[in-house]
């Protein structure tokens, strides 16, 4: 999903469209390259097309003379007039005019601009038919990979939700006044810088869009300058609304063009007596033109400086810019499954690699003999040794800096782990982190991924050495293409 805010940009990166590209492009070569034939089609273009399959970003894929065609929104099975939108060398993007053949499996979305934008690229099909996709993008990454073995992977069937929405603990949305003056929050339209707003939206947590909306509402109300991006003029830029679901906290914050907020006694004022549920406002300083969302400069406006979430018994505060998985439900679900994988004993030393605010790591505390973690935004370090120790842990440590650079460092200086977890973002795991893995030879490995594509890459180098006893692909984004999954990987004798 585009710029719904997710792993992908984790920490701060706003990298749109990185799914595309990061190693979850599978357009552009397959191994089994044909030649392409040459096949005149202009943009604009109809024709009949069935659907063979279905794509890694949640699209359709049929043929056309045998150039492939990704036709977002279109369903396996389906039959459509397909229109295209764009020509590449090898393949074609178009878009459906209109369905002759429905899908049984397809379901009326739920928003009405699914569509348009990032993060809604399954609303359409039912949710069985969603998480057997989840299965297959795992598949369909090993099959384009090869790691060692693959054939006989033991890919277990997609854990999902009982009810697969209003489960997104936070909201990112571009702020934008329209060409009426109206202020708008919502995402980005695919492939452009076209604000949609978004006043509803089913599947984030209710209480983040009452918040998100009634800001919106005095954003208007105080006439307050809004960021523009041609001009690079205004202030306010990002509203990010954040709820703890196993607690009431609920984190405002506004990212803005410069550290001047005007109207901000007003503004607090007014959300200090609407707003009650909101326990915590900051102010995060990004000025000018960037990709990032996120600056480097985090100021405190009121209430608590962090919120607090509960996970399997432990409190993990978490400051504004700390990544923290995006489902507090499935959270639990992927975490038990780490914690399955892993099966800890006693007197093991374990690392935490990626450690976010060290919801994995502390949660395999009591069983460790020592656990280590590594992270590189340094709130959320300094979060998880906050965790630590209030949660009255003193066998976990968590240190500032990239995996690839710390954990050969540990290791020099004899450290030695029996279990790794690795939790990476979506560029997976840094060539020279694999190399360390190699050389530590833990018996124990867990991969928590959430992109199979690079996952697939990883595991072409880790299965030369560990057997992937299965992987268990975890449902953490319903009604995206979006798919996690826990690998149990162990040393071979
Ligand atoms: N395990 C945590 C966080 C996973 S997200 C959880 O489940 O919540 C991945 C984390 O890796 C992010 O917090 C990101 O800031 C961090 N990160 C990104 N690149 C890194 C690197 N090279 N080394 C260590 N951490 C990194």
């Amino acid at each position: 999903m585009a710029n719904f805010d997710s792993k992908s940009h984790r920490g701060n990166y706003n990298n749109r469209n990185t799914h595309r590209q990061a190693g979850g492009n599978h357009y552009r070569s397959t191994n089994r390259r044909r030649e392409t034939p040459q096949v005149q089609v202009e943009v604009g273009q109809r024709f009949p097309l069935t659907i063979k399959r279905m794509g890694i970003n949640g699209e359709g894929i049929g043929y056309y003379k045998r150039m492939a065609v990704f036709i977002p929104g279109a369903l396996t099975d389906e039959e459509v007039v397909a229109e295209v939108t764009s020509v590449a060398t090898r393949y074609l993007r178009a878009k459906v005019h209109r369905i002759r053949k429905t899908s049984p499996h397809r379901v009326e979305p739920r928003d009405s601009y699914a569509d348009q934008v990032g993060g809604f690229e399954l609303e359409h099909l039912d949710y069985p038919a969603q998480l057997r996709f989840k299965r297959d993008v795992v598949a369909q990454a090993l099959e384009r990979y090869q790691p060692e073995g693959y054939r006989h992977y033991d890919l277990r069937p997609t854990l999902g939700m009982d009810d697969p929405y209003a489960y997104r603990n936070k909201a990112q949305f571009q702020v934008r006044r329209n060409a009426e003056g109206q202020v708008e929050a919502g995402l980005y339209a695919e492939r452009s810088h076209d604000l949609v707003d978004l006043p509803t939206c089913s599947v984030q947590i209710p209480v983040t869009m009452h918040v998100m909306r009634a800001v919106v509402g005095m954003l208007q109300d105080l006439d307050m300058p809004i960021y523009d991006e041609e001009q690079g003029s205004g202030i306010v830029k990002t509203l990010v609304v954040r709820a703890a679901a196993h607690t009431d906290d609920v984190q405002l914050v506004f990212i803005t063009n410069s550290p001047k907020l005007p109207h901000k006694h007003d503004l607090l004022t007014r959300i200090a007596a609407e707003l009650p549920e909101v326990t915590s406002v900051m102010q995060n300083v990004n000025p000018g033109k960037t990709s990032l969302v996120w600056g480097d400069d985090t100021r405190h406006l009121a209430g608590a400086e962090a919120i607090t979430e509960k996970i399997d018994g432990l409190a993990f505060k978490l400051s504004a810019r700390a990544f923290l998985q995006l489902n507090p439900y499935q959270m639990e679900v992927l975490y038990a499954e780490a914690k399955k994988a892993l099966n800890l004993q006693p007197g093991e030393n374990v690392v935490d690699a990626y450690s976010g605010i060290g919801t994995i790591g502390l949660s395999l505390a009591n069983v460790a003999e020592e656990v280590r973690g590594m992270e590189v935004i340094p709130e959320a370090v300094a979060d998880s040794n906050e965790n630590a120790a209030a949660n009255g842990i003193t066998n976990a440590h968590y240190e500032l800096g990239t995996a690839e650079e710390l954990l050969p460092k540990w290791v020099m200086a004899g450290f030695h782990p029996d279990a790794i977890v690795v939790d990476p973002p979506r560029t997976g795991l840094d060539a020279t982190l694999i190399e360390t893995i190699l050389a530590v030879h833990p018996t124990k490995l867990v991969y928590v991924s959430c992109n199979p594509s690079t996952l697939a890459k990883d595991l072409v180098e880790l299965a030369h050495d560990y057997h992937v006893d299965y992987i268990q692909s975890v449902d953490m984004m319903p009604q995206t293409a979006r798919c996690e999954a826990v690998v149990k990987l162990s040393r071979r004798s």
